[in-house]
């Protein structure tokens, strides 16, 4: 390529490599920085181009450092089971949320905001990591800050420690609540020092992990512990430009029956507005109304705030990422999502058959040919088994027998073939009416035959893309 793009003859080229210290052969991959090196040396500039475009992504708005102005925390609550999590986001709720002018009705919308010192927090409404977990391998960053409650009677457990690692994975700081102090049993310096042996030292002891004890039935301590999310929260210095197109998280979605789909969106950055074309996933559609975690209509919504929208013509999926872009490109996007999902899940559920294993093959799809063998007696099982391991010389793939036996064709033959996405031959024995049924709904291919060399046969045809179409 390089000695096509430059006109250069190739045993030039490799002569120039060598004596670069690079013993290259024609069809050596070289990087960017040998080719730069190799193409001043006959005064060519090498330019690197932009990696082509995902057509089923809107590019990135990238704002300018003057644009951004500081918006509110969001808080996940994470911790063992038990341990208080729900309790405390309904007491923080219950006290801090202002209610009163608003007619005091709050929704559970997924996520809500209250406010400390004048200063707005928003807390996501679902407890525990699974959420955070879930939003995080489908790329979505929420949380800017996790709340780690432990029960002060009970210490560290299992799911703390899980938590402590997804919150450090993410890079999200932890404030640790330490919660029913209010209990007999209630013992928060164990709790201290359980934490400090997973590296969470407290403040007081030398460390940088603010520890807040609280009690979420008596009430106790929960200002203090906004107070501490604040205080991170500050050093953080959260900031986003609400004045462009909005982009946000779908924290919640479901289809309501008088309403459509509804979807709890959080948004990040921008402004949504009622009238915005949006996009979520492949779901498109227009803002036809909003509502906040109060119950109230709102027409517009700025970075860090939780709102439910109304007007997408699909339920799109907690963790899709809502863009508001032009309804054309909105549309041909989600045309392109659509395809590509649809042509992922084929990918995924598509099972090895005779049939078109050759073309599956060829694509690459598959490396390893994993073949289930019954027959009658244990005779024809070692034979089949030989002969079929035998086509294993020179092929692109390999035959695997993942299971022999002797008897009919069974519900957990079907099933193993499925879950290790093998075919099954069957020789002299049949399929149970149950191993049937599951077959055809699994998609498993299985192949009956009375001559042991038409099998062979069969699977090294399939294997070279010579079998002959059944009919
Ligand atoms: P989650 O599983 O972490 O969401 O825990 P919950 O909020 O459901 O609380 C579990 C149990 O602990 C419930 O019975 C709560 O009433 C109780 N609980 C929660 N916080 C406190 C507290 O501060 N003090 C006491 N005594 N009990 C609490």
């Amino acid at each position: 390529d390089f000695s096509i793009k430059t006109g250069r003859d190739v045993s030039e080229i490799i002569k120039k490599l060598m004596m670069l210290g690079i013993m290259a052969t024609i069809n050596q991959e070289i990087d960017l920085d040998t080719a730069t090196l190799l193409a001043a040396d006959f005064d060519i500039t090498v330019e690197e181009l932009p990696p082509e475009a995902d057509p089923t992504e809107i590019p990135e708005i990238v704002d300018d450092p003057k644009t951004l102005v500081l918006r509110s925390p969001v808080v996940t609550v994470m911790g063992h089971v038990d341990h208080g999590k729900t309790s405390l986001l309904d007491v923080i709720r219950k006290t801090h949320v202002t209610s009163r002018e608003a007619g005091g009705i709050t929704q559970h919308i997924g996520a809500y905001q209250v406010v400390c010192q004048n200063k707005k927090i928003v807390f996501l409404d679902t407890p525990g990591h699974e959420a955070f977990t879930a939003m995080r391998a489908r790329g979505a960053q929420v949380t800017d800050i996790a709340i780690l409650v432990v029960a002060a009677d009970d210490g560290v457990m299992p799911q703390t420690i899980e938590a402590i690692n997804h919150a450090k994975s993410a890079n999200v700081p932890i404030i640790v609540a330490i919660n029913k102090i209010d209990r007999p049993g209630a013992n928060p310096d164990h709790v201290k020092q359980q934490l400090a042996e997973h590296a969470l030292i407290p403040e007081e002891w030398g460390g940088d992990t603010i520890m807040v004890p609280v009690s979420a039935k008596q009430k106790i301590g929960i200002t203090e512990l906004l107070e501490m999310v604040l205080l991170v929260a500050e050093v953080q210095e959260l900031k986003a430009n609400p004045n462009r197109a909005a982009q946000g998280i779908i924290i919640e979605a479901q289809l309501d029956k008088g309403r459509g789909p509804v979807a709890t969106v959080l948004v990040q950055a921008g402004t949504l507005s009622i009238g915005d074309s949006i996009i979520a996933g492949t779901a498109v559609g227009k803002v036809r109304a909003m509502v906040n975690d109060r119950g109230e209509k709102v027409r517009k919504a700025g970075p860090s705030t939780p709102v439910e929208v109304l007007g997408l013509a699909d339920v799109p999926e907690a963790g899709d990422i809502l863009v508001s872009v032009d309804e054309k490109l909105a549309r041909s996007i989600a045309e392109k999502r659509i395809a590509k999902k649809r042509s992922d899940e084929l990918a995924h559920s598509q099972k090895v058959s005779l049939d078109d294993l050759f073309q599956q093959i060829q694509e690459g799809n598959i490396k390893d040919l994993n073949i289930l063998i019954k027959a009658d007696v244990q005779g024809s099982v070692e034979a089949l088994r030989q002969s079929l391991l035998n086509l294993n010389n020179n092929k692109e793939v390999r035959v695997n027998v993942i299971h022999a036996g002797v008897g009919a064709v069974n519900e957990s033959d079907v099933m193993l073939s499925s879950a290790a996405n093998a075919l099954i031959i069957a020789f002299n024995v049949r399929p149970d009416a149950n191993a049937k049924k599951i077959a055809d709904t699994e998609n498993i291919d299985i192949r009956t035959y009375r001559v042991i060399y038409e099998a062979i046969n069969d699977v090294e045809a399939a294997m070279t893309g010579m079998l002959a179409p059944q009919y």
